[in-house]
């Protein structure tokens, strides 16, 4: 029953070589290799379609999309987040000056609970950032209500939902931005890449800037930026991988539903489950243990799996606002966050990927199942 191939996580998404060669040649061709060239236009107005955004920039990764999103609000003072997500979601915040405020989150979707955002809320506050956690949907109402009240902007850590829709509207339609990423374990992906939709079009010039060391033209630098452009390279990447994106979906479909079936009924072992009205990012396939009633804990699976060649991964772990560096702060303070702290030793990310045999899941379920 043991795994002779190592089965991980993730595989990347790779595009045909050949298709690949044939839209190099075009940039050899063209001598052009980085700054708004034409594969980056091309994918820009491509992806533009397939999210069905109006307003979307492209950047070297998600990380920086976030970071310059943020500095393009203007925020200031304290932002209310999750301390369940990736380092790069507070990290933003950090390089922005800005101070995370956590917030604990819900447990059936591990996304913020909007319930108690209100009692964080400051005159120093200026925006909510959310994660849509694996690809589950904020509670997306309930945060644009608090926000109109106290006037405050929000963002979208959307890293997990390329594509994803959430009552019939492509999920960007929510907030005021949403970040994608396009690294290579993501779904879509451009080697290293990431995207911004936004809803006030006229922020375009300014990330813009943001983006190209806020050169303006050949005689003006009118802001401090970085350099976070995507280039022709990771473009034509981002082409051919779109094309097979469809495809990837479907199987993933049917691989989740092969897991689901065979996991249903395990005392202990609870799916994320998906909202209603929501169309799966098919990103992660994540189950929570609960350990007194599966017998086992979350970190007792992880390792055992591995003696069957399966790699898992607990994620995210640790929470964001464990970060010695937020240790002064009241929000980070663990008795603040009981849920982030029960999930964050629940939640194990199982192998998911297109290429995944479905003979495969089984078996990986059977361990689940037998292993106890
Ligand atoms: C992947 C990821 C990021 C970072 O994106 P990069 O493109 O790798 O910079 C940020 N937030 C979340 C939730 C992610 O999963």
């Amino acid at each position: 029953m043991i795994h002779k191939d190592p089965i991980y996580i993730t595989r990347p998404l790779l595009p045909n070589l050949q298709n690949v060669y044939k839209r190099l040649d075009e940039v050899w061709e063209s001598k052009w290799l980085t700054n708004n060239g034409p594969q980056h236009n091309f994918l820009e107005s491509e992806l533009k379609q397939y999210l069905q955004v109006e307003n979307l920039s492209l950047f070297n990764n998600g990380t920086s999309a976030l970071l310059l999103g943020l500095r393009a609000l203007n925020l200031t003072g304290e932002v209310i987040t999750t301390p369940f997500t990736f380092p790069a979601t507070v990290q933003a915040l950090d390089w922005n000056n800005l101070t995370p405020v956590f917030c604990d989150i819900d447990p059936t979707t591990l996304t913020l609970d909007a319930a108690k955002i209100e009692p964080l809320i400051t005159e120093k506050t200026s925006a909510i950032l959310g994660v849509h956690t694996f690809g589950n949907p904020c509670n997306v109402e309930q945060i644009q209500l608090i926000a109109n009240k106290y006037k405050l902007k929000v963002i979208y850590d959307g890293a997990h939902t390329f594509g994803t829709n959430y009552n019939n509207k492509p999920i960007s339609e929510y907030g005021d931005m949403t970040m994608f990423s396009f690294h290579a374990t993501k779904l879509f992906n451009t080697v290293e890449g990431g995207a911004l939709s936004f809803n006030d079009g006229s922020l375009v010039e300014r990330l813009n800037l943001l983006k190209n060391f806020g050169i303006a033209n050949s005689e003006e630098v009118v802001l401090s930026g970085l350099n976070a452009k995507l280039n022709e390279i990771q473009s034509v990447i981002g082409l051919e991988v779109l094309k097979l994106v469809d495809t990837e979906r479907q199987k993933r479909h049917e691989i989740k539903r092969v897991y689901e079936q065979n996991l249903s009924d395990i005392p202990g072992i609870k799916v994320l489950t998906r909202l209603q009205g929501e169309s799966s990012s098919y990103q992660y396939f994540v189950i929570q243990i609960d350990e007194e009633k599966y017998g086992k804990s979350r970190d007792w699976l992880y390792e055992k799996l591995k003696e069957y060649n399966v790699f898992t991964r607990k994620y995210f772990y640790p929470l964001c606002s464990e970060f010695e560096w937020y240790d002064h702060l009241e929000s980070a303070r663990k008795e603040n966050l009981p849920e982030a702290q029960k999930a964050v030793t629940q939640v194990l990310a199982m192998p998911y990927y297109g290429e995944l045999q479905l003979e495969s899941v089984e078996k990986i379920c059977k361990v689940i199942r037998d292993c106890v």
